[in-house]
């Protein structure tokens, strides 16, 4: 197995009901270190450029209105094969149909209101972390 780094981000939903350190514990109490943090207001213009693969989707203005709804906290972690792991601590996206220990199951409002965003692929997470962080904000 490969140590990975993959990118994720606490949603406006999460740090709203300050809940950013019992998602922290989730990742942590799983193998994934926080290499990487910091919180952050989205702008429209980023939000938008961010979800930019999206932007045929017939949700994708209401997801960036909701992710400038409020601060995220955006994150780099890091730990064996740590792009599928988060993926699967997070649960599925709509949190009806996913397993029960999984972050979303837990903690997310609703299928856009999910509390937590995770790098799908380990390409997607270099070009995801180079988004928000310069190489230097990143201490293993
Ligand atoms: P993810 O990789 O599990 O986050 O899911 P996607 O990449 O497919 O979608 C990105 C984000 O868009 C999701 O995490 C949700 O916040 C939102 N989203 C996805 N599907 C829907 C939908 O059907 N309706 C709404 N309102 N939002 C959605
Ligand atoms: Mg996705």
């Amino acid at each position: 197995m490969a140590v990975e780094r993959t990118l994720s981000i606490i949603k406006p939903d999460a740090t709203r009901r300050n809940l950013t350190g019992k998602i922290n514990a989730v990742f942590e109490g799983n193998g994934l270190r926080i290499v990487a943090q910091k919180r952050i207001q989205l702008t429209k213009a980023t939000a938008g450029a961010f979800y930019e693969v999206h932007k045929e989707r017939p949700f994708y203005n209401d997801l960036v209105s909701f992710m400038i709804s409020g601060p995220v906290v955006v994150q780099v972690l890091e730990g064996e094969n740590a792009v599928l792991k988060n993926r699967e601590v997070m649960g599925a996206t709509d949190p009806k149909k996913a397993e029960a220990h999984t972050i979303r199951a837990q903690f997310a409002e609703s299928i856009e209101a999910n509390s937590v965003h995770g790098s799908d692929s380990l390409e997607n997470a270099k070009n995801e972390i180079a988004f928000f962080f310069a190489g230097t904000e990143i201490l293993p």
